[in-house]
């Protein structure tokens, strides 16, 4: 007889939907015929800007080596790092993607039948880490599609493990102020661990936003994530990093793979670290992106949640259905993100892209839309 595999799974695992990417350039190229050059992507919320040419050629660099093995400790990049923020290497952990160190924090602490609490319209990432582990998820109920603080410390029980929080959060681009996170970090209790994920951490100007690594001091409990996939122009590489206590990086570097990111992601990732203007003008590009597209979305009576990423979230009119949307821009060669697995389902999410882009997402919008 055959053996029915699935059955033999573990539970988290037999009931995990995988997480939805966006949609690949090339796919969409192949669906309509087109030529990958005619379309636009904003489904990622990917650097539009193209890499670094600094990273470019670190990676070129590193071609001859491509036979070893890379530093499994990965020391150029966190010596910089540290230089930068002003933290000692050992309290980095180094993350093939920063989604790598969300897995570590909860293998490390989360138990079969322990919780974790995270907000509605959260990153998805974080429901899909706990599950596999065979975690419950908590999800506490959003204000005004941010995080409620007070409302995720309440919901805090004796089997919580972790408290997720996104600062700003996608896919609605919502933020918490100095404020809150601090009356919130004094209310959890101390032996639960804070996950404080920081990935568009570059992006945010305003003037109460809290700088997570300032607080770690102060918290032992906490777990800052950082990541070069956004404002660093890396997503492909797969390259982000953890900073806590030295004590919690010596744990999550006890489940971490001995060379989860390569030589070419710590290569690219240093150099890009050492090329401020680069990032200086990523930020720029982003900013005048978003005062553009908002705009855009005023004239055009839609609305929007405010957002701090690189990244917003608008709705579609009143009786219109957003995949309908979707599929309409898709066939203009416009690729954004459907977000009704965030029980957002009026709402469409749109990267900022480069000029061009941003320009040509919002005329194939208008023609989808009339
Ligand atoms: C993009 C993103 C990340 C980063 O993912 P990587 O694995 O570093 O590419 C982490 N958290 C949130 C909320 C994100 O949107």
């Amino acid at each position: 007889m055959a053996v029915n595999f699935s059955e033999l799974a573990v539970e988290g695992v037999r009931s995990l939907r995988p997480y939805q990417p966006g949609k690949p350039i090339d796919e969409l190229a192949r669906e309509l015929g087109l030529n990958e050059s005619d379309i636009v992507k904003l489904a990622s919320n990917e650097n539009p800007m193209g890499p670094s040419p600094k990273a470019l050629e670190a990676i070129k660099a590193e071609l001859a080596d491509l036979t070893r093995y890379p530093d499994g400790a990965g020391f150029v990049v966190k010596k910089t790092l540290s230089e930068k923020l002003s933290i000692c290497p050992e309290q980095i952990t180094l993350g093939n993607g920063s989604s790598d160190i969300l897995d570590f924090i909860v293998r490390v602490f989360v138990n079969d039948g322990d919780n974790v609490v995270f907000s509605q319209h959260a990153f998805a990432i974080y429901g899909l880490v706990a599950k596999m582990v065979g975690a419950e998820s908590i999800v506490t109920p959003a204000k005004d599609f941010g995080h409620d603080l007070d409302a995720m410390a309440a919901d805090i029980n004796d089997r919580t493990r972790i408290v997720f929080v996104t600062n700003p959060n996608n896919p609605t681009g919502t933020w918490n102020t100095r404020d809150e996170l601090l009356n919130f970090l004094n209310k959890v209790p101390e032996h639960v661990i804070v996950l404080l994920d920081e990935a568009y951490f570059e992006y945010v100007h305003e003037a109460d936003y809290p700088d997570g690594i300032s607080l770690l001091n102060d918290y032992p409990n906490l777990v800052v994530t950082r990541t070069f996939s956004k404002a660093y122009g890396l997503a492909s590489l797969r390259v982000g990093y953890g900073v806590s206590s030295p004590e919690l990086a010596d744990l999550m570097n006890r489940v971490r793979p001995p060379f989860n990111v390569d030589s070419f992601a710590l290569a690219a990732a240093n150099a890009t670290l050492l090329d401020e203007e680069y990032v200086k003008e990523s930020i720029a590009l982003n900013d005048a992106g978003m005062a553009y597209l908002t705009s855009a979305f005023n004239d055009m009576g839609l609305s929007y949640i405010p957002s701090v990423g690189n990244f917003i979230s608008f709705k579609v009119p009143a009786g219109v259905n957003a995949m309908d949307v979707y599929n309409g821009l898709l066939r203009e060669g416009v690729i954004v993100r459907p977000v009704a697995n965030y029980e957002m389902p009026e709402y469409l999410r749109v990267s900022i892209g480069t000029e061009a882009e941003n320009q040509t997402f919002i005329s194939a919008l208008k023609t989808v839309l009339s």
